[in-house]
């Protein structure tokens, strides 16, 4: 997380948005205190309420109490609503499964995002139409039970029709450059640290 908010320049944060809570998606949290620090404001985490527990005991210092003159991370825990409007966008979120565990995937304008996900359930489809871009999990090359793999990502991308997908949670299975020459069409590439895109709202 600073490594990132640092290469991106990232100086300000409206909010933050959990998917889940597992540990490649929160551990980075901690390093949100750089912005209580510089604002005084206790950071919005919207995040599913089961969610709060882990959060609550993952970082139970963040939510302690200190002398002042002591900085520690501070969350603001919200639920997720199905519409939140948050930094100038309108973000709809829905819920796919992960194997067991229920995650947040969201779209904005004509992206839609879905990591960490196994199955589109029948009542998400409507929300993934007329998609620009979708950004998708393809973890790796053999099924897995909590992740779309590769073969099957492929499928749902085609399913799903966005102009362009990005594979995203890749595992070391993939050579970038040979995987999108070799084994890709056009409108699928895979993302990479950095990638910027171009949102419709
Ligand atoms: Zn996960």
């Amino acid at each position: 997380m600073r490594l990132q908010l640092l290469r991106e320049r990232v100086l300000e944060l409206d909010a933050v948005l959990i998917t889940h809570t597992h540990a490649d998606h929160i551990m980075g949290m901690d390093d949100l205190r750089c912005f209580e620090l510089r604002t005084g404001r206790h950071m919005p985490v919207y995040a599913q309420p089961h969610d709060h527990e882990v959060i609550r005991r993952v970082f139970a210092y963040a939510f302690g109490e200190f002398p002042p003159g002591i900085h520690v991370p501070r969350f603001d825990l919200r639920d997720v609503p199905t519409e939140l409007e948050v930094g100038g966008m309108f973000i709809q979120t829905f819920i796919v499964p992960h194997g067991p565990t229920p995650v947040v995937g969201l779209r904005v304008g004509d992206m839609a995002y879905l990591t960490d996900v196994s199955a589109i359930p029948d009542a998400v489809r409507p929300m993934l139409e007329g998609l620009g871009t979708l950004i998708l999990d393809a973890v790796r090359i053999k099924p897995h039970p909590n992740h779309f793999h590769f073969d099957r990502a492929k499928e749902v991308a085609a399913e799903i029709g966005a102009k362009i997908t990005y594979f995203t949670h890749l595992s070391h299975d993939f050579d970038h450059d040979l995987t999108e020459e070799r084994d890709l069409p056009p409108n699928i590439r895979l993302a990479y640290d950095g990638l910027r895109l171009d949102v419709a709202l």
